[in-house]
């Protein structure tokens, strides 16, 4: 009991010759941290990083039991880990560099929210204008989902994931009839195909119009249920829709497409359009109709 008070004293001695420059200096370390645990839970760097945890344990376990070969073996594995470290995160090291490079704190803080090149993005809302005008045209039915905010891993592992870059040939071929993955959705993640023939949660609302069935439900569903833009192409009618905010807009050409994927889904000072990015509502506030 006296040593823990002991330790409080020294404690709260340390704290009373805290400057305000620690005080900077900690929070700016505890942000870093924060984002850095961020990037690490959404990406595979979390997996390395709860092997570096382990080694870490192993070798304090060692340490504090004197078993010096373990020890010392530990010890070279981890000065040889920090070297693959860098190897392994290469592309994430450089991009980072590159970003402090350009000097652009928008960049720096995309970087730091983990978000995509906007070039990826744009490419990929390029190809998927593209896809949408020819299947329009033959009346292939499409559902494309953009992921933002709103994380939809639950909806990716229910299809069949893959990573690929968008583009329309591969958009055409996915959801050409009767091919493997065409029924279903496919969801695109920082501008990246994320999976393929995958379900979506459906709407519950009275508003839609008869004529529409279960592939624009599911477009609609999603949206009242996440801030992510749904992009469909009905196979009846050929019709292309996009689902924002709970609010279901049909009958548009490719440009319109194009135009509202742009606003809703760069960052507002790069959009092309140049216009205001509307601010996405939260699921419980979809609006569960058509406009
Ligand atoms: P279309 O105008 O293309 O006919 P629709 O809104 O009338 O569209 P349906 O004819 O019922 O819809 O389309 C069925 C297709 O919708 C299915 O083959 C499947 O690909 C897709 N679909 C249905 N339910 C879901 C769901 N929960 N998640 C993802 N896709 C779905
Ligand atoms: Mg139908």
């Amino acid at each position: 009991m006296t040593s823990f008070l002991q330790y409080c004293v020294n404690t709260l001695g340390y704290l009373r010759l805290m400057t305000v420059s620690d005080l900077i200096d900690i929070a700016i370390l505890s942000f870093l941290f924060y984002k850095c645990i961020g990037i690490f839970q959404r990406t595979n760097a979390a997996k390395v990083a709860k092997a570096l945890l382990l080694i870490i344990v192993a070798m304090w376990i060692s340490y504090q039991f004197n078993l010096n070969a373990i020890s010392f073996i530990l010890n070279k594995a981890v000065e040889l880990g920090l070297l693959a470290l860098v190897v392994i995160f290469q592309p994430e090291i450089r991009r980072f560099l590159e970003r402090i490079g350009s000097n652009n704190v928008s960049r720096i803080s995309r970087f730091f929210r983990n978000e995509t090149p906007v070039s990826d993005v744009e490419e990929a809302i390029q190809e998927t204008v593209e896809a949408y005008g020819e299947m329009s045209k033959n009346r292939v039915g499409a559902l494309m989902v953009f992921e933002r905010e709103t994380n939809l891993s639950n909806i990716i592992s229910s299809g069949t994931p893959f990573q690929s870059t968008v583009t329309s040939e591969l958009l055409k071929n996915i959801f050409y009839p009767n091919a493997p993955l065409h029924d279903g959705a496919v969801v695109v993640r920082q501008g990246k195909i994320a999976a393929a023939a995958c379900m979506l949660p459906m709407s519950e609302s009275m508003n839609l119009s008869k004529d529409l069935g279960m592939r624009h439900r599911a477009g609609l569903g999603m949206s009242e249920r996440s801030d992510a833009v749904v992009a469909i192409v009905s196979e009846e009618t050929g019709a292309i829709s996009v689902v924002v905010n709970g609010n279901l807009r049909r009958h548009l050409s490719p440009e319109t497409l194009g135009r509202i994927l742009r606003n809703e889904l760069l960052p507002r000072e790069e959009s092309a359009s140049g216009k205001r990015r509307r601010p996405s509502l939260p699921f419980w506030k979809g609006r569960g109709g058509e406009s």
